[in-house]
Formats: structure tokens, sequence, C-alpha cells
């Protein structure tokens, strides 16, 4: 029996997988059952799959030899045909030697003129042409046909005759199905292969039910893990090491599956989605990375947050602060920038901003990198260094798109924070992200970029720096021992502020998983350009002073707001320490 060439079989499975033509489920028990080789996958497809539960049974193809010869025929351009025995000329087949017949997997069948016409179920065969034009010394035309059909035309007793190799009959006569049996299932043998696929949607669910925001899948030498992050911190969840290392190919197969993308490239990092029901049959958003390793491939998902969590008045400003933000993006123009570390919910805080002013007569333009939510009505373009898409190639094709609002996934470089400031300048409202501590800081930031200050006073109108901390399970609250005086000193309370004061921590109990955190809390300072923190930037005053140019429209630093968290026994000292405390 021939069997399609590896580059061949990706490409079918490439293209059957992208048109769903075969379902998700079966793919992954195909590939499971093939060890992730293309070819013999394939092979299985047209087969179809022996039940391991009724091994009476016989398989049913998945999908008929027609439609991948036809999918073959588009993609190498190739005419095909469908060729009986009968069809076999021997005076083609005297045109080239057995031999090579045998070996290619190739038969000539026809002579016209100066024409000498080949079939073949491999259609990189073509590039034989030059060859057997110098064999044959006839022009050469190549036709697709389907497996069947070249070993009933090789199985023949005239062809077999013609090619006189009658000491091979069995070979040659041998059905489809003996040679192209799956083997010998691999090492980590599976008994069952939707075994893998509860495994991966066991993973899905449980990530949900933890409310982590990504699941990394990491293999090792030695061990391979699954890790959420939950409320920013990584946990690793050892109940699926074990499975997972015994069948990580299977496993990461399925992923790639879920996620469109093409299972059989192992050699570079793709990106893609996955969209699966929760417990409630709500549809859940993800975006898909995976990236070669030395010992395998690794996936990052990054769990999307639905529309409710973007609300801005949800998201933990303070009333005043919240409406500061409003008026900065409900103005026709100005940058509203948004600081903080990685985790810290920048993200949310932009969406959340370009939710409350999307609208059908707003053109919204946002140049990211990655695209991390997906809201309707917002033109989002992916950025991607590697190709020349740069965050500033981008923006300056958007400012001849004529957009009201644009979203920067970050400002990392002079080139766009010139654009940027110009955009903002030139009636345009720009969002975007810095790397700063604080919202201060960002100001000499700006001027570090080369931006004259009096441009950073004129286009800069807002700034947020944030953090994301866990807040205390309500349910387990209990004094914290380790807040003595002296610690809560040490954070910024004055002696008077802790007179009498205990402050709280979760002490971990059922509704929080022993942890003592459940849920998680914004914490944000504001800084609104008003004409007196203008004039401060305008004579490029220390941190100092502009903070007390900012104190006069109600200014609180982060760590300000902290404490009030703590005061109220939102926060625990721990946590304070941990997202608010530089150095
Ligand atoms: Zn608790």
């Amino acid at each position: 029996m021939v069997e399609y060439t590896k580059d061949v079989a990706d490409r079918v499975l490439r293209i059957l997988q992208a048109s769903g033509q075969v379902e998700e489920d079966k793919m992954t028990e195909i590939m499971v059952r093939a060890e992730s080789r293309s070819a013999r996958a394939l092979g299985l497809l047209m087969e179809g799959l022996d039940d391991i539960h009724d091994p009476g049974v016989a398989p049913v193809p998945l999908i008929e030899e027609e439609l991948v010869v036809n999918i073959l025929s588009r993609a190498y351009a190739l005419r095909r045909k469908n060729l009986a025995p009968g069809d076999v000329a021997p005076e083609a087949l005297a045109s080239l030697p057995n031999e090579m017949i045998e070996r290619e997997h190739i038969l000539p069948f026809a002579r016209e003129g100066r024409f000498l016409r080949v079939a073949t179920v491999d259609p990189t065969k073509a590039t034989l042409a030059n060859q057997i034009k110098a064999l044959s010394n006839q022009n050469v035309e190549f036709f697709l046909i389907k497996p069947s059909e070249f070993n009933a035309c090789m199985g023949h007793d005239e062809v077999k005759a013609a090619l006189g190799k009658r000491q091979e009959k069995e070979k040659a006569a041998a059905p489809a199905r003996t040679q192209a049996q799956p083997r010998k299932r691999s090492s980590y043998d599976i008994d069952d292969p939707s075994v893998v696929i509860k495994f991966v949607d066991d993973i899905l669910h449980q990530s949900i039910a933890a409310d982590a925001s990504d699941i990394h899948v990491e293999p090792y030498r030695e061990t391979a893990r699954i890790r959420f992050r939950v409320n920013g911190v990584l946990e690793a969840q050892e109940q699926f090491s074990e499975f997972l290392f015994k069948n990580y190919l299977p496993v990461v197969t399925r992923f790639k599956i879920l996620a469109d993308c093409d299972i059989s490239e192992k050699r570079l990092p793709q990106d893609g989605a996955i969209t699966f029901k929760d417990a409630e049959g709500n549809d859940v958003d993800t975006r898909f990375n995976v990236l070669p390793g030395k010992n395998g491939e690794r996936i990052c998902i990054r769990l999307l947050k639905g529309d409710p969590s973007l609300s801005i008045d949800k998201i933990g400003f303070k009333e005043g602060d919240l409406q500061k933000l409003i008026d900065a993006i409900t103005a026709p123009q100005g940058m509203v920038l948004v600081t903080g570390p990685t985790g810290s919910g920048k993200t949310t805080t932009l969406y959340g901003a370009l939710q409350y002013i999307n609208d059908p007569g707003t053109n919204i333009m946002t140049a990211e990198d990655p695209v991390e939510y997906y809201l309707e009505g917002l033109g989002q373009t992916q950025a991607n260094e590697k190709i020349g898409l740069s965050f500033s190639s981008i923006l300056r094709a958007f400012l001849r798109q004529d957009p009201e609002v644009i979203l920067v996934g970050e400002i990392r470089d002079q080139e766009t924070v010139e654009i940027a400031v110009k955009a903002a300048l030139t009636g345009h409202l720009l969002l975007s992200t810095l790397h700063t501590n604080d919202a201060i800081a960002t100001i000499s930031r700006l001027l570090n970029m080369g931006v004259p200050s009096f441009m950073i006073s004129a286009a800069l109108s807002l700034v947020v720096a944030q953090r994301l901390a866990r807040k205390n399970c309500a349910s387990c609250l209990a004094p914290d021992e380790k807040a003595t005086p002296s610690a809560l000193e040490y954070i910024g309370f004055t002696s008077e502020e802790i007179q009498g004061f205990q402050a709280q921590k979760g002490q971990g109990c059922s509704a929080c998983d022993g942890t003592g955190y459940k849920g998680r809390q914004g914490i944000y300072e504001v800084l609104r350009v008003t004409p007196e923190v203008e004039e401060a930037i305008l004579k490029q005053a220390q941190a100092p002073e502009i903070l007390e140019a900012a104190r006069t429209d109600n200014f609180m630093t982060m760590q300000e707001v902290g404490r009030d968290y703590i005061r109220n026994g939102v926060l625990s000292l721990e946590e304070f320490t941990r997202v608010l405390v530089v150095n």
C-alpha cells in the first residue's frame, strides 16, 4: 500500500483541520493513536478507527479518499483522474524501468503523442518529471489517483504480467488494510484515547473553578506540570503532573487542535484561541500560545475575562478617581497612560475605558501585543515586531485611518512616544501603558524618552498607576498577629493611626481553599494633569513638587489607598508588602 509522505500528510491534515471536516475529538483520538505522526494519522482517517470497545466491528472511514485526492489536487495543482486497471496501457508501463515504478509508486498508464501520462498517489512525485523524461524520452504529465485505484491497478493481473513481477504477487496484491494496520501503540499505551480529551477538559474546567487567569503547561526532563496563575501568583497543580508527563505529546496535540494550531508544526511558536464552556454553560474565551523548548513545547493559555468585569465602575476605583478617569476618556483629545507591573490589571483598566466610550459613532483602533480581549466594534491589530509591524508603524498607519480613539499596547521607545504625543495633540484620545513605578514617575519617564516638557504638559491628561492585590477572605477574617505596631509604622502608618488598631488577615477556611484570600482588589492612584500639575511639569519640577501640585486635586498615592484598605480589613499587611512596598 502506498502511504502519503509526512509533508503531504501534514498539508492534508492542516486543510482538514482548517475546514473542520473532522471533529476535534476525533482528530485528537487519531493523533493520539498515530503518536502524532501525520502520515499514519491520515492513513487512520482514511481507514477509520477500529472500535476499541468492540473489536468485531469493521472501521468506518472518517474521510473519503476522494476528498483527500481533491484536496491534494488543489494544493499541488495537479490534475486528478479516475484510473481503472483496464486503462493502463502495457506500452506505457514499458516506458519506465520496473524497478523505478515499484520504488517510486508511480504508474505510467498512457502514451499519447509526445506525452507519457503517469499516475501517482503522492503529488511530490511530480519532481521526478525530468528523470522520467530522460528515461522515456517523452514529456511527462502527472495525474493524481486514489490509493485504492493505485492498489487495484498494481494488483491487476495484466499489469502484473506487464511488469513481470509475478514473484512479488503477494506483496502487490496485498489489500490496503494489512500494511496500514495501526502499529502497536506507543510506550505510554493509552488504552482509551478519550482519556486525553477528558484530561484536557479537566484542566480547563479546574482553571475556571480556581479563578485562574492563566494556565501553563510545562515539560521538564524528569517531570511535567500544570500551573495556574491565581490572583497573580503561579500555583502548581500537582494532581495533573503524572498523567501529563506520561502523555505529554498527546495532551499538547489536543490543546493545539482545540486552539486551531498546526499540529504538525513543532519548531515554531504559534498563537491560537480556545473557546470552551464553563460549568454554567457560558463561553470562556482564551488566548493560546505554544512555544517550542528544549524538553518539548510549552503552552500558555490566558483566560480572557468576559464583559462584566470590564466595567470601569466595578474594578475598584474610588468614586472621585473614577470621575477623573471618565472625564479624561470622554474628552475629545489627550493622552491617558496606565502604568503598573505585569499582572496589575492595566489591560482591564484600558479595556474598561474603551468599553465605556465604545459606540458605533466612535472609531476606535487598537495596536496590541498580544490582543487580550475582543470588543465588538473595535479595529484591533496585533503588533508583530518580527515582520516589522511595530507599535510605531501601526500607529502611523492608524493616523491615516481617521480614528477618534487609539489604544497602543505599550509605549516602549522614542519613536512610539513621539507619534503618540503628536496624536494626542491633534484631536485624538490616546490610551497606552508605560513601565513606571507610579503615576508621578511617569512624567520623568516621558522626559527621559525625549519628550519636551511643554509637549507633556499639553498632551498628557491623566495617569493611572495601579496594583492588583488579593483580598482577605471575609469568611475567616481574624486579627493578624504579625501586624505589630512597628510593622505598621514601617509601611507608613503614623503612631496615632495605629493607636488601638489591629490589622486583619484571612486565616484560611473552606471558602478560600485555606489560602486566607478570596477575590482581588485593584489599587489605583489617579493623577490628573490639572493647571497646577501642568505648571510643575513645565518647569520640570522634582517628584515631591509635582505631588504637592497634585494634592490640590485630592491625589492619593497607591500606598495611601492601600493603607485605607488595611484599615477596613480588605487588605492584609502581608499583601500590602507584596504589592505596594518598593524595594
Ligand atoms: Zn477563608
